[in-house]
């Protein structure tokens, strides 16, 4: 059985503050960045990667498979990986932070570096998928990245048995999937650039445990299934987004700010959300 780990950024240890997960081309856009900052947590980020192929490998999976999960999605160290792995970079891929988890043989997804949904308090860099959407309701409920991906995997039949990340993310993920989802906390959120940190090495540790206890779940691990039908709803920061969103067919405006469609089913539900994305990603200042 293989594992796919979708590797996020912001619930890496050590991590508080944009400039510690923003490449340094991004500059280019007039985003603040500190390319020694942005290295350091590379190094972190491809190592708790590490302490979760080691976890999973020792808990019986055949093969592990790491999606780069973080913005660019060209954050992980090849050289730095674990020798076991098959890894995929790069933007723009079409199930986006779930990309692999169509491989035959996948049965098994962890979440790395994962953080809390847009509007969480005490939870550091919480938001989803981007800063200017306030929030995600499938199926009527509020959610973040854990449960759009989820829904994405729970399509091709895979659950999701471990999240890594601050405590605000781990808490919100196993409430929404259950405790088949294994945690390991890196960090305790003081605020939204703040946090109560392990060192390094001991949340390696408590990674590779949870990732090992986490394939001792997957037998009995349910896939996330959106209803047939089920509903998305989305509220941007601005009324400007929502004008541009509606230009995906099937995408009804449902407020000032609040789009709407209706979703046949996870991956469906994944490609019209790239979509909305794309054209609600529009410069402010035209
Ligand atoms: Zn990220």
């Amino acid at each position: 059985m293989k594992v796919l780990i979708s590797a996020d950024m912001e619930g890496t240890c050590g991590v508080v503050s944009w400039v510690q997960v923003t490449p340094p081309e991004y500059a280019d856009a007039g985003e603040p960045v500190a390319a020694d900052r942005y290295l350091r947590t590379r190094e972190r980020m491809t190592a708790e990667v590490n302490a979760a192929i080691e976890g999973a490998l020792a808990g019986g999976a055949d093969e592990v498979i790491v999606n780069d999960s973080h913005d660019g999605m060209r954050n992980l160290l090849p050289e730095q990986l674990h020798p076991a792995v098959r890894f995929i970079t790069g933007n723009d891929k079409p199930l986006g932070m779930m990309q692999g988890v169509d491989l035959a043989g996948v049965g098994a997804v962890f979440y790395t570096g994962y953080h809390a949904k847009a509007g969480t308090p005490a939870a550091p860099l919480a938001h989803t998928w981007t800063g200017w959407l306030n929030d995600v309701r499938l199926d009527g409920v509020s959610t973040g990245e854990f449960g759009i991906n989820a829904a994405v995997a729970g399509y091709f039949g895979v659950p999701v048995v471990l999240v890594t990340g601050d405590d605000k993310a781990v808490a919100q993920t196993r409430a929404l999937l259950g405790e088949q989802v294994a945690g390991a906390v890196v960090k305790e959120g003081i605020s939204t650039f703040s946090a109560l940190h392990h060192h390094p090495e001991k949340s390696r540790q408590v990674i590779r445990e949870a990732a090992e206890a986490a394939m001792g779940n997957v037998a009995s691990a349910s896939p996330y299934l959106l209803p047939p039908g089920a509903s998305v709803e989305l509220e941007f920061d601005h009324q400007a987004r929502a004008d541009q969103a509606v230009l995906v067919p099937g995408v009804v405006r449902t407020g000032e700010r609040a789009v709407s469609w209706i979703a046949p089913n996870g991956r469906d539900f994944i490609l019209t959300f790239r979509a909305v994305m794309k054209c609600a990603g529009i410069r402010m200042s035209p």
